[in-house]
């Protein structure tokens, strides 16, 4: 099956932005034994889109498009392969609605050219986007294949793996290819990469990153004759992994942190309480939105300033004497949460975020009464990115001071 990739993009072409896009989908067809011919870098400009459209389907079995599937006017990747095929372009009602319910978490009334995100062509299947608003096409006409995957490097990589690879490897020659997920925390991309660096330059198993909220996931990728052999070869890339990044792993697959720490209190039969102040109520909806049943947690308390810790019972000389939101304050919400809540284990988050520099610091802390544990971590980023990090610092701290067992005697 001979291949073109089409990356779409001025920014591209003007070289403000690297096209990784083309780079990982050529290792992902290597892997399958799939023989790419071109990559044909193309602005945002639909006549000239089109005219290489046209002569990637003229020399090539499949064409994969990434990019200019927004909702904006120079977004024209729906339309050019639209025109290439003589077909009309409609509304998918299902997938207005679907869009439409997405975009409404959002304030302000939708856009209607958002709409353009809905449309497709009739024999276009709609490949789904988890991450994004940009859903993608597959399209199968007159023996050839045409793939449009949207340019953002997660939410293609992510609709690839889940969408597209599967499909194609079963189209190559029942190929069977399994992937996994090992998902880290508190290191860089950069770091991870440098670290897997051995394994990432293989092409079969693949190794890809993804920078997530919760920390740097990696995806290994195996294809083999059978699923015994696609095992046997992701397990040991597994290890490997694991030899490397060790402690910072902290889960697989569809493990959330929230799951990893209601499993670990269940295992140790332990009940958890938390009272935060930065994360503004995230810590406590994060805790309970992940876990399966919340026997484990007993609940949370919120105090936005240093009155409502007061009132909660955190000493309030201690706030003056070491600031409203320091290591020690957080000491003294563990113990208040410990005890409100008459649970085993109190959690104290304490952060000062500055909005104008968009940096701060979260303090966590950990008691079971006995044994007082706490870390201190650097947040950057704007408000919503510093309180997500500052709850996914509590949690992994949390599971790491689980597993040491401090918390268990
Ligand atoms: P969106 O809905 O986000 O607009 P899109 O499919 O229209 O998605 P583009 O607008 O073309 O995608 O690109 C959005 C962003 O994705 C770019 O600003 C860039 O950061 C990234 N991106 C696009 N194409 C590539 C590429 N080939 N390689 C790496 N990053 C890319």
């Amino acid at each position: 099956m001979k291949t073109e990739i089409i990356p779409v993009g001025t920014e591209i072409l003007l070289g403000n932005i690297v096209d990784t896009d083309s780079a990982f989908l050529a290792s992902q067809l290597s892997m399958l034994g799939i023989d790419l011919h071109f990559i044909s870098t193309v602005g945002d400009n639909e006549d000239r889109l089109v005219d290489t459209l046209r002569r990637a389907w003229d020399r090539a079995d499949m064409i994969i498009v990434t990019g200019g599937l927004g909702p904006t006017g120079d977004d024209i990747t729906r339309e050019a392969i639209a025109r290439l095929l003589g077909e009309e372009m409609l509304v998918d009602q299902e997938l207005w609605q679907e869009l439409q319910r997405l975009l409404n978490r959002y304030p302000g009334t939708i856009p209607q050219s958002n709409i353009r995100q809905a449309t497709v062509i009739p024999s276009a299947e709609v490949v789904p986007n988890r991450m994004g608003t940009a859903p993608g096409w597959w399209i199968e006409k007159d023996g050839h294949i045409i793939i449009a995957l949207p340019g953002p490097p997660d939410e293609m990589k992510l609709m690839w793996q889940e969408g597209i690879l599967p499909r194609l490897a079963a189209k190559v020659d029942g190929t069977i290819i399994l992937s996994r997920a090992i998902k880290t925390f508190r290191l860089a991309e950069a770091r991870v990469e440098e670290l897997v660096a051995s394994l990432s330059s293989l092409s079969n198993p693949t190794l890809a990153t993804y920078i997530n909220p919760d920390g740097v996931h990696l995806r290994i990728t195996a294809k083999a004759r059978t699923e015994e052999e696609a095992r046997a070869m992701i397990s040991t890339s597994e290890e490997q992994i694991r030899r490397v990044l060790s402690d910072h792993i902290w889960g697989v697959d569809d493990d959330t942190l929230g799951s990893v720490i209601g499993r670990l209190m269940k295992s140790k039969a332990l009940t958890l309480a938390t009272m935060e102040s930065g994360p503004e109520g995230h810590l406590c909806s994060t805790l309970a939105d992940n876990l399966a049943d919340l026997t484990h947690f007993k609940g949370g308390l919120l105090a936005c300033d240093s009155e409502a810790k007061a009132v909660c019972g955190v000493d309030a000389t201690i706030m003056e004497e070491y600031g409203d939101d320091s290591p020690e304050v957080a000491k003294g919400m563990a113990h208040v949460a410990r005890k409100h809540f008459r649970a085993e284990v109190g959690l104290g988050v304490a952060c000062n975020m500055d909005c104008n520099t968009n940096s701060g610091d979260v303090f966590t802390c950990f008691s079971n009464g006995r044994c007082v544990r706490g870390f201190s971590h650097v947040l950057r980023g704007d408000k919503a990115r510093m309180k997500r990090r500052a709850v996914f610092a509590a949690l992994f701290d949390l599971r790491r001071a689980l597993l040491e067992e401090v918390l268990c005697t």
